[in-house]
């Protein structure tokens, strides 16, 4: 491989490397057909820099799902699809897909607790750790690491000290080590305790987790967020989402306290928490429209662009800065979209095009849930998702195409058209690691191809993976790989062009199915 790529890549980054900087990335490839795409030209790496630096400059406030920052950010994509020329499939006519986000969290003010006549207050003295309405009051049976699976706790509150949990537990990025190594603790605290007949589990910080503790609280505080009637993310969610409320085996209240608490809970305390949670609904909206295709028959036909456009908004400082402006993520492929429809703009191909920005990816890929669940066009005219996430950094030889290998692969044809456009356009050593199943990250799982994938649509997504100021507020514009973003674009659009001129569809491989 290797070879092959480095002769063909040698030659040709030494068409766009040198070309690339003078004549403003337009390497001259022939398409399926030969022929050169005339629409590349219309990818210029101005006016990706151009569009980022609007869609993710920190007026735009990081573009937090169900704010009115989102909204803002959907009317601009909105206005350029429009100046594009990319006719609105939204409601009424417009560019939006309108749903709701159902936000659930505990209510700071109704949720309390206390240790012997000592009261505690949520958030600073504990953090609950599920979603669900709990009232809890026993006596506390102390159980150390947990170790010891023999100790009654029925009908008691059980309370275990945090332990190391397994390195590979723990992710490797999203928020400080801290809280990524406590998250994985609580998870292996309460599992040890789970189905003991225990009425509360109180889960007491080591050292660690009590540097994490407000970092957790905040992050707690935010709730979870789901969407009505979208389609399931993970296998068990559609299951889950039918069985009874009563048929749900509820898991076992539990709390987090801090590590100071260990030793009144030592001394047998009884101990209470009342935690209540509230629901809320706020819109979100995907933003969609299509350029027609040219032939009567394959025009019935869409490839769909998929990208999201918000990030996490305006949060907690860090290094004097609070604004997660979410450049990479998803800025650069939300840009991407934008130069592609001017490449079919200028040159459509025989089937559609359909551009979905999906709203409230960062929520659990709720836009993308809800569309797939809602398709603005027939679901089985949708012959291929091109999802992008994060497309403007790391080396500027590497990228992974995600869905290139079993168990994510759901089409090889369409992994072929993908490849062979790889080689004429970025000529990116690809990096398999982050599409198998044993990564940490559990990347392939984490965007917005995932919904489609599982209702059997062809899908990969494009990426250049993860770095060090991923969902931080170091996500600037200014740190983009302009040329690797104009590249990556470049890819992503002559694949969509093979998609929409070849006359079959990309078929959907036999026995695909993913593991979780
Ligand atoms: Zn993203």
């Amino acid at each position: 491989m290797n070879r092959t790529v480095r002769t063909a890549r040698g030659l040709v980054l030494a068409l766009t490397c040198a070309p690339v900087f003078a004549l403003s990335a337009q390497p001259r490839v022939p398409d399926a057909a030969g022929a050169v795409p005339r629409g590349m030209s219309a990818i210029t790496r101005a006016d990706l820099e151009r569009d980022l630096y609007a869609m993710a400059g920190d007026g735009m406030r990081g573009r937090e799902a169900g704010t009115p920052d989102e909204m803002r950010a959907s009317m601009w994509v909105a206005e350029q699809l429009r100046s594009i020329g990319v006719k609105p499939v939204g409601q009424d006519g417009s560019y939006f897909q309108w749903f709701n986000m159902v936000r659930t969290r505990v209510s700071t003010v109704s949720t309390n607790g206390a240790v012997g006549e000592t009261p505690l207050t949520v958030w600073t003295d504990f953090v609950p750790l599920g979603s669900a309405n709990a009232d809890v009051s026993a006596p506390v049976v102390w159980l150390g690491d947990g170790a010891d699976s023999t100790i009654d706790v029925r009908g008691k509150i059980a309370a275990i000290q945090i332990t190391a949990p397994p390195a590979a537990s723990i992710r490797t990025t999203t928020n400080s080590k801290e809280v990524r190594y406590a998250n994985a603790a609580i998870t292996a605290a309460t599992q040890r305790v789970q189905r003991r007949g225990a009425v509360g589990i109180m889960v007491v910080a080591d050292s660690t987790t009590d540097v994490a503790f407000d970092g957790l609280a905040v992050l707690r505080e935010r709730g979870t967020y789901d969407v009505d009637g979208g389609a399931p993310r993970f296998a068990g969610q559609a299951t889950q989402a039918a069985r009874p409320q009563s048929a749900r085996t509820a898991p076992t209240p539990a709390v987090l306290v801090r590590g100071r608490m260990a030793a009144r809970l030592k001394a047998g305390a009884t101990a209470e928490f009342h935690v209540r949670v509230e629901h809320f609904t706020t819109p979100s909206s995907n933003i969609v429209g299509v350029i027609r295709g040219t032939d009567p028959v394959l025009r019935n036909e869409y490839v769909l662009y998929s990208s999201h456009q918000d990030h996490d908004g305006v949060r907690y400082v860090i290094d004097g800065d609070s604004v997660w402006a979410g450049a990479d993520d998803n800025g650069t492929v939300s840009v991407a979209l934008l130069a592609i429809a001017r490449a079919f703009a200028k040159q459509p191909g025989k089937r559609s095009v359909l551009f979905v920005y999906h709203g409230a990816e960062e929520r659990g890929l709720l836009g993308s849930r809800y569309h797939a669940a809602h398709p603005v066009v027939p679901l089985g005219s949708i012959v291929a998702v091109l999802n992008g996430d994060m497309i403007g950094r790391n080396h500027p030889d590497s990228a992974s195409l995600l869905g290139i290998q079993p168990p994510h692969r759901n089409s090889t044809e369409l992994v072929g058209m993908a490849l062979r456009a790889n080689t004429l356009t970025g000529a990116f050593q690809l990096d398999s690691i982050w599409d198998r199943p044993t990564h940490p990250e559990g990347w392939y799982f984490r965007s917005d191809h995932v919904p489609y994938a599982r209702l059997n649509i062809p899908a990969v997504m494009y990426s250049t993976n993860l770095h060090p100021d991923y969902h931080t507020p170091r996500d600037k514009p200014s740190a983009i790989d302009y040329p690797k973003l104009t590249r990556m674009t470049q890819w992503m659009y002559l694949t969509g062009w093979y998609v929409a001129t070849t006359t079959k569809r990309p078929a959907i491989d036999p026995g695909f199915k993913l593991e979780r």
